[in-house]
């Protein structure tokens, strides 16, 4: 049978699991996965594997926590031949205030062709989409060449190291892949779906500018640690941050979001003009191809009659792939010696991430096969970047370079209250998920 007919059964029987998915993610939903009292994140990774075991998909289970399970399944092919990994988290954020929700955070209730609840969108529809994915390539004995792995993990939210870190350091020849997917929500509506190659590294620093204390009634007897700051701040927000090429130029972006528009790129471009900064989409841009900060905490001084002798921000810098992260202090240190503020002045980091990226991901061998499927299927869809991080990049780092993220749903409702997820978006990521694990691995005809 050729790829084709392998590839229209395939589809059919998606089709025919829909009950079985909006089943699964909604039970999914309804074992609140947020902290480690209640076992959540483990009792989701069973859940998982009770459905494998229908399938007879062999899956185990790894303790990296008494509350935290994260499970490996792997579907053989007929040949060996190259490995493709899913990768879903199963932890969710808190639900926050109930007066927000008008529908049982934890209910998994099903409606208007959509699953409602915590973490439907962020991300159990992504693993209920990966899993029967895997389950309906077993079930019609699709004759692969390769392996097909699902890696579902936990301590995502909290960019905890018990999840994908975990299972990198301890269980890698078990999810070791030549290519991965990190199934999180990258539909968009306006914008289509996207395929992100990458994501931005988030730098967090704190700068302190110290001063010395005096009687507020004498200012100019002391040395003012806020004003310090001002002056500072105000030089920083003043500069072209440091920055590297970004993998996608915003006029590849720019053409791209309009083709999905239906518009041209110079009338997309007029658009942006006349709205100016407050365009959605130009603030997108601007993050998607430079370096952006945000001033995100202030503190300092004791009492209004007191000159303070400290002041604090903590920033948070978003740097691009490519870009040395040890290249946002060197800069702060640099404007500090600027503006003769050299020797009050102190930088801590937070925390650095660097960004990551597939490389020459134009001619990748998953990204490119992702994006056609997901055009054939799902309809017009990008080449994107993550603002944010995903446990991509940590799979990039390890060795996975080639590891996209993509996965059913709007990201922009995660984290929000009234939290759902499309079931069409499902079955859709569903049938995509099977058809590029097909097409990526190859069938033997
Ligand atoms: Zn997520």
């Amino acid at each position: 049978m050729s790829l084709i007919d392998w590839e229209q059964r395939v589809i059919k029987r998606v089709d025919a699991c829909k009950d079985e998915l909006v089943k699964l993610c909604s039970n999914l939903v309804r074992i609140p996965s947020y902290d480690r009292e209640t076992r959540g994140e483990a009792e989701s990774a069973h859940l998982v594997g009770r459905h494998l075991e229908q399938y007879k998909i062999p899956y185990e289970l790894f303790k990296s926590h008494p509350s935290i399970e994260n499970l490996v399944a792997a579907l053989e092919g007929v040949k060996e031949g190259r490995r493709l990994l899913f990768n879903g988290h199963i932890d969710v954020v808190p639900p926050g205030s109930l007066d927000d929700w008008t529908v049982d955070p934890f209910g998994g209730e099903v409606k208007e062709g959509r699953v409602y609840g915590r973490g439907s969108v962020d991300m159990k529809g992504g693993v209920a989409a990966m899993t029967v994915a895997l389950c309906v390539l077993k079930n019609l004995d699709v004759p692969l060449k390769g392996t097909v792995i699902i890696n579902v993990v936990g301590d995502e939210e909290r960019q905890g190291d018990l999840g994908t870190t975990w299972c990198i350091n301890n269980i890698w020849e078990k999810i070791r892949a030549d290519a991965s997917i990190v199934s999180e929500p990258t539909g968009t509506g306006t914008m289509g779906r996207t395929l992100c190659i990458g994501e931005k590294g988030p730098i967090w620093v704190k700068v302190t500018t110290k001063g010395r204390k005096a009687h507020g009634s004498v200012p100019l007897m002391g040395e003012n640690a806020i004003t310090r700051m001002l002056r500072f701040l105000a030089a920083l927000l003043d500069q072209e941050l440091p920055t590297v090429p970004p993998p996608l130029e915003r006029e590849v972006l720019i053409q791209q979001i309009a083709g999905v528009m239906g518009m041209e790129s110079a009338a997309l471009e007029s658009l942006l003009a006349k709205n100016g900064r407050l365009n959605f989409l130009h603030a997108v841009l601007e993050a998607l191809t430079k370096t952006t900060l945000n001033v995100g905490t202030i503190s300092g001084g004791v009492v209004a009659n007191v000159v303070p002798d400290q002041c604090e921000v903590e920033l948070d810098f978003r740097i691009l792939p490519g870009q040395s992260p040890q290249t946002i202090p060197a800069f702060l240190h640099e404007l500090a010696r600027d503006l003769g503020l050299a020797n009050a002045f102190e930088v801590e980091i937070i925390s650095a991430f660097e960004g990551t990226s597939v490389p020459n991901f134009e001619a990748d061998s998953l990204a490119t096969t992702l994006l056609t499927t997901s055009r054939e299927l799902a309809g017009p869809t990008i080449f994107f970047m993550a603002t944010f991080a995903t446990d991509g990049r940590l799979l990039r780092k390890a060795g996975i370079s080639s590891t996209v993220v993509y996965g059913p749903g709007n990201g922009a409702l995660a984290h929000q209250a009234d939290e759902y997820i499309s079931i069409e978006e499902m079955i859709t990521a569903t049938k995509v998920n099977a058809l590029t694990a097909m097409r990526y691995l190859g069938i033997d005809e």
